[in-house]
């Protein structure tokens, strides 16, 4: 591991906290407080990620060596890393929540690989920090194993997302109350090293807007376009509204790429939205089994559902605008930050409607493909279909065999498919013609397709049974989840049942299809 090599811009450039060390505290005109992990009882590598050990130049051997486990279990620091807690603070379910802060992440530094490329590593659940508040900045296994395994599967998919370097078992109990019912129990804890070229949120900027230090402010947002949007050019407002803008595009372009494969944050709070446009904080997220815009897998947010699948494009809306907010001291006026958020608006409608084209497998998205599509997403609801099965499927089905056959593993009751299936079948001949009206042959349609509709998913029950398996000592499960989620257009013989709709069993099950924010 003596190939990593640090240069840690962020706690160069900007201000830190003079404090050092964890007492929970206030951290003002400050964006990061130095504290070191704290060490673990027995740090064992449970599992890696081969292609980020490979971005950052790590091979084999060095992710076998016993350093590696300590390292990344946050028992050890290599030679230039400058351990820190960022200082941020964010909207919590639509209410303003102020300061947050990194209360179980340490970012150890910012390690420059062989092409120069910058990758921050950031542990999760290795002690608490000065942001903690009344929590120990620990992580459980369960939630570490889901971080790690959708941080890389949403890789493999195409999604904008942080990475996952390791997953580290502590060797350690950490006590939790999952459904917060009054019955804690301990767990085993574990962490995870997650990896991204930049882990600043909207949160970030709103912390220091919100107490009226917009010197602070600024001095961030200049280092964020120097850093990390180095292609931007301009300056002053020109350079921020350009910033800004980018800002709005890459996190419409990332919603579109969840709802294009089912996935659900479930926690969409401003501090947990990346200026990157990077999938960020994995805690109850979900994928969708049968289509439904309503659900959501979190059950803190069972009331209001405010986190549920089909709004996570106008809930992101709202979180840029409040970003935007936090933004508008760096402008005279607010015109620049409202064509911002219109370029949001109008790159989330370009995405979606390059989706539409991709799923259905159309050369281009008319203005009638969108309506095709709604009316496509209210039969699917309608009848309880699985949403991957489905549009897998669908670029091999015959739009004219009436009988639905083909999509036979999609439906998970036989009386509602009864229900849908005359609309169904209508829908599939109306397909049939569109596509005679299409400039794509088969089979460039058919690839176009394939690309488009994964045919496998983490599946919320998937990764339960991974996680049940871990918790006995078989991490087997996990491992396997991993590999199949590296290639998630193919078709991989023998692995069909990780592409299997979700069994009954796991319709109400804890960890399946509800989760809590405990973690
Ligand atoms: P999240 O809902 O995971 O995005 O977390 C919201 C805030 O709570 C962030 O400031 C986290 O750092 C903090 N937090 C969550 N869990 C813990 C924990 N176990 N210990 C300390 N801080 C935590
Ligand atoms: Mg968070």
């Amino acid at each position: 591991m003596d190939t990593l090599r640090f240069d840690n811009r962020f706690v160069r450039e900007l201000p830190g906290d003079p404090e050092q060390g964890f007492r929970r505290r206030e951290v003002r005109g400050a964006l990061w407080s130095a504290v070191e992990p704290t060490p673990v009882a027995a740090p064992t590598l449970l599992a890696h990620s081969h292609e980020v050990a490979a971005l950052l130049g790590l091979d084999d051997a060095d992710v076998a060596s016993p350093a590696f486990a300590q390292v990344f279990g946050g028992n050890a620091l290599l030679p230039g890393m400058q351990p820190y807690a960022g200082n941020y603070g964010g909207h919590q379910f639509g209410n303003w929540a102020g300061q947050l802060g990194d209360g179980r992440a340490i970012t150890l530094g910012e390690a420059i690989n062989a092409n120069g490329e910058r990758w921050e590593l950031q542990l999760k659940g290795a002690g608490p920090t000065p942001y903690s508040r009344t929590a120990d900045g620990r992580a459980v296994l369960r939630s570490s194993i889901r971080e790690f395994l959708c941080s890389e599967a949403m890789h493999h998919l195409g999604v904008p997302t942080t990475r996952a370097l390791s997953l580290v078992g502590t060797g350690e109990q950490v006590v939790r109350d999952m459904f917060y019912d009054g019955h804690p129990a301990p767990e085993p804890g574990a962490v995870v090293c997650r990896v991204a070229p930049s882990f600043l949120r909207f949160g970030h900027y709103q912390l220091p807007a919100s107490r009226g230090e917009t010197d602070l402010l600024r001095t961030l947002v200049d280092f964020t376009i120097r850093r990390d949007f180095p292609h931007l050019s301009g300056e002053g407002e020109a350079l921020y509204a350009a910033w800004f803008a980018e800002v709005c595009e890459r996190t419409a372009v990332m919603v579109a790429h969840w709802m294009r494969v089912g996935f659900v944050h479930g926690v969409m709070n401003t501090d947990n939205m990346s200026v990157l446009g990077l999938t960020i904080d994995y805690g109850p997220y979900g994928w969708i089994d049968n289509y439904d815009p309503d659900w959501t897998p979190n059950t803190t947010d069972a009331q209001g559902r405010r986190y549920r699948f089909g709004w996570q494009p106008r809930v992101a809306g709202w979180n840029l605008s409040r970003f935007a907010q936090a933004l508008s001291p760096l402008f005279d006026g607010v015109e620049a930050l409202q064509e911002g958020l219109q370029r949001f608006a109008d790159a989330y409608t370009q995405a979606d409607r390059d989706t539409i084209a991709r799923k259905l497998g159309l050369a281009a998205c008319r203005d009638d493909d969108v309506e095709r599509m709604e009316a496509l997403q209210g039969l699917l609801q309608e009848g309880e279909v699985d949403m991957t099965l489905f549009f897998r499927v669908l670029m091999d089905a015959d739009p004219a065999d009436a009988s639905l056959s083909a999509f036979d593993e999609a439906f998970y009751d036989a009386a509602r498919r009864e229900a849908v299936a005359p609309a169904l079948r209508d829908w599939m001949a109306a397909y049939g013609r569109r596509l005679e009206d299409d400039a794509l042959d088969a089979a460039s349609r058919r690839e176009r397709m394939r690309l488009a509709n994964p045919r496998f998913v983490l599946r919320n029950y998937l990764a339960q049974q991974a996680i049940d398996a871990a918790e006995v000592g078989d991490l087997s499960g996990v491992h396997d989840l991993l590999d199949v989620m590296r290639h998630p257009y193919d078709d991989q013989p023998g692995r069909e049942r990780f592409a299997a709709r979700r069994p009954d069993w796991a319709r109400q099950r804890a960890g399946c299809s509800m989760l809590s924010c405990s973690s």
